[in-house]
């Protein structure tokens, strides 16, 4: 029996349904498979906030060190936006990644067969895209000093830094290069190089680690070219790298491929020391909250992608994977990917018949 120690953090708007849908599938797992978790729930974000006056409690950062893996749904609303950014929900995402030494983010894009309809993109483009954006997450313009506001010549101006340490370029490529190995062996590194000296940097420090890795092909794109090419060519991409606030906006790009950001999981991990961070790459939804329109996939699939890299564990992610296609194929579809004819369902369905689908999927293994 393998015995693992999971953090939940639900956090805020649609986070504690999706969430809901999450355990159920791992109580599913415990059923079918040698496994038993042990689940604690910490107070992550707004709702810390509402009881503690704080995002990231320390008991709540020491559980998920303490953990084998971390899930976190989404955190955040309208109603802390006007708080100081020091009490704010994201400070605490910051804190969280930091605190766990999360560095790296990956993010895989796939476009499913199903819902080629679902995207903005045509059919054709989309069709057979199957990419994974790897980001830097502890450091560049997110985390950089000097930052703030500040007068000058009689007037505010704000600023911030982005700043990269050669190591911190070197470990992110590393991970990359990793990855393409066992995927289709090529790495498109973005940056900004022909604007910016950190970028510069970047540039110099992925094409040195290039050298280690002869079987993986390297290109460099700009970061303005690499936003268009996602978008008229995402299929030319296996490994995508960038720094932080590039990822970012690549990722969320990338997520309109798959038709909505209710499908897309992520992996924060670091170099092993702390577990890492499995998470929707949506945010707290408020719009929809509370009213079983929450489309939980992209939650369910950083479960998938927990039992890959934190757990080893490809048998669960296959089968977690296959029994989301299939149910896709069937034409379930929450609101965020409804098409003609579909079989509309909410949070709640979406998440039995996912579950269902496990069940019998593992009774004819
Ligand atoms: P968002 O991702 O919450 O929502 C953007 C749009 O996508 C909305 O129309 C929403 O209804 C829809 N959407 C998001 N997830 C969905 C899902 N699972 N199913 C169906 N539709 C979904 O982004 P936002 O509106 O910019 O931010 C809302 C709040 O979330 C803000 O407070 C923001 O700071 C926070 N946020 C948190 C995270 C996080 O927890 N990691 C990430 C991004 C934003």
């Amino acid at each position: 029996m393998r015995l693992k120690k999971i953090t939940l953090l639900s956090g805020d708007g649609i986070g504690p349904e999706v969430s809901h849908e999450g355990e159920k599938l791992l109580k599913v797992i415990e059923e079918l498979f040698d496994y038993k978790f042990e689940i604690i729930k910490k107070d992550f974000g707004g709702i810390a906030i509402d009881k503690y006056g704080i995002p990231l409690p320390e008991d709540t950062l020491d559980s998920c060190k303490k953990s084998d893996a971390v899930l976190l749904a989404a955190i955040g609303g309208p109603k802390y936006d006007n708080l100081p950014r020091e009490k704010r929900p994201e400070t605490g995402l910051l804190g969280l990644r930091a605190g766990l030494n999360a560095f790296s983010n990956l993010r895989p894009v796939i476009a499913f067969d199903s819902l080629l309809d679902s995207s903005t993109i045509k059919k054709e483009i989309l069709s057979g895209t199957d990419l994974i954006v790897v980001r830097e997450l502890t450091g560049g313009l997110y985390f950089g000093k000097p930052k703030g506001i500040e007068i000058r010549n009689g007037e505010r101006v704000g600023f911030n830094t982005m700043l990269y340490a050669e190591s911190e370029i070197r470990r992110i490529a590393k991970v990359a290069f990793d990855i393409a190995r066992k995927r289709k062996k090529k790495v498109t590194s973005t940056d900004k190089a022909n604007i910016l000296d950190v970028s510069q940097l970047w540039r110099d420090i992925v094409t040195e680690v290039s050298k280690d890795y002869k079987d993986v092909t390297l290109e460099h794109l700009y970061i303005d070219n690499a936003s268009m090419q996602l978008i008229k060519n995402p299929r030319q991409f296996d490994v995508i790298l960038a720094e932080n606030l590039f990822g970012d906006i690549l990722s969320d790009e990338g997520a309109m491929l798959t038709g909505s950001i209710g499908m897309l999981p992520s992996a924060s991990m670091g170099d092993g020391s702390f577990p890492s961070i499995y998470e929707p790459v949506h945010g707290s939804a408020p719009d929809i909250a509370g009213k079983n329109l929450a489309n939980p996939i992209a939650m369910i699939l950083s479960i998938a992608m927990m039992f890959k890299y934190s757990f080893n564990d490809e048998r669960i992610y296959d089968t977690i994977l296959k029994s989301v296609k299939n149910i896709l194929n069937e034409g379930y579809r929450t609101k965020d990917i409804q098409q003609d004819k579909c079989k509309l369902t909410g949070t709640v369905e979406m998440g039995d018949l996912i579950c269902k689908q496990v069940k019998s999927f593992n009774c004819k293994v």
